[in-house]
């Protein structure tokens, strides 16, 4: 549940956790270097790691939501983590921040003002690809979810949510995102008779060329790299959406279904990206 308590909890939390981490360090360091050499030691890397600090840019949320309680809990835990956090309460306003201020990751409530956050996320896509939006939703209907994902979003959280959680999958976003952030090379592998360009986030198939998005590429590229190997849908969760298995494993199946319309001849009789029976999914090239 999302309460100001849980954001204080979470904030007392991270800070006992620093500080007893600091503590370790600095009775490690007086034993290896003796007071005076630990300190010194101590002070220079403090120093350093401002510096570091203040030169990496942050990684931007954008927040479109109406509720201010949950916005304000957001934020508080957001920029705790250190990402810089912008917010819209009507849809119109953060399709407009997310056209002008280019985001790296996006939480859309579903339920607007203005608007529904369906129609937020085709706007969002038109212009965006590629940003991971994240859908807010008090419902939990499956049919809503999968309208979600068909509109473009890449993931939901169902209300109320744990704000840890949620954390966790904006973390997961942001590791890969480095990990794999375009180098202007171009990076091809082909599938079948379809051309993946990972650099341009793009398959060329069948004469035409579709977008991946944040989700789409990064399940690809695990595929890719377990090529002829089963990977199984828990390691993807994992690995992709930063989750622990369980009913959320329909999110994968929803992926595979939108990756096989790309990259398949025909989708219904999957070539390349093979169901294994209760276990996950295999890339055959
Ligand atoms: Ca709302």
């Amino acid at each position: 549940m999302l309460t100001s308590n849980a954001s204080t909890r979470n904030k007392a939390q991270g800070e006992r956790f620093r500080s007893s981490c600091d503590e370790i360090v600095q009775s490690t360091l007086r034993c290896a270097l003796g007071n005076w050499h630990a300190a010194r030691f101590l002070a220079a890397t403090r120093i350093l790691c401002k510096t570091k600090g203040s030169l990496i840019p942050k990684k931007t949320v954008l927040v479109i939501e109406d509720e201010p309680h949950i916005v304000l809990g957001l934020r508080d835990a957001l920029e705790f983590e250190g990402f810089r956090v912008l917010s819209a309460s009507k849809g119109k306003d953060g399709v407009a921040l997310a056209k002008s201020e280019h985001p790296d990751a996006i939480l859309l409530d579903l339920m607007l003002p203005d608007t529904n956050g369906y129609a937020v996320c085709e706007e969002i896509r038109r212009f965006d690809a590629f940003v991971p939006i994240v859908m807010l939703t008090a419902r939990s209907q499956e049919g809503d979810k999968v309208r979600g994902l068909d509109s473009g979003a890449d993931d939901y959280v169902t209300k109320p949510f744990s704000v840890n959680e949620l954390i966790a999958r904006i973390r997961a976003i942001f590791r890969r995102t480095q990990r794999v952030a375009p180098t202007g090379a171009a990076e091809l592998f082909r599938i079948g008779a379809a051309e993946v360009n990972f650099a341009r986030q793009a398959v060329h198939a069948f004469g035409a060329e579709h977008q991946l998005s944040y989700y789409e590429l990064e399940l690809l590229r695990l595929l890719v790299e377990r090529a002829g190997f089963p990977v199984s849908r828990d390691e993807i969760l994992l690995k992709i959406w930063g989750l622990d298995g369980g009913p959320t494993n329909r999110t994968v199946d929803n992926f595979i279904v939108k990756l096989r319309k790309k990259i398949e001849p025909q989708p219904e009789k999957p070539a390349h990206i093979l169901t294994i029976y209760g276990f996950g999914y295999k890339l055959v090239v």
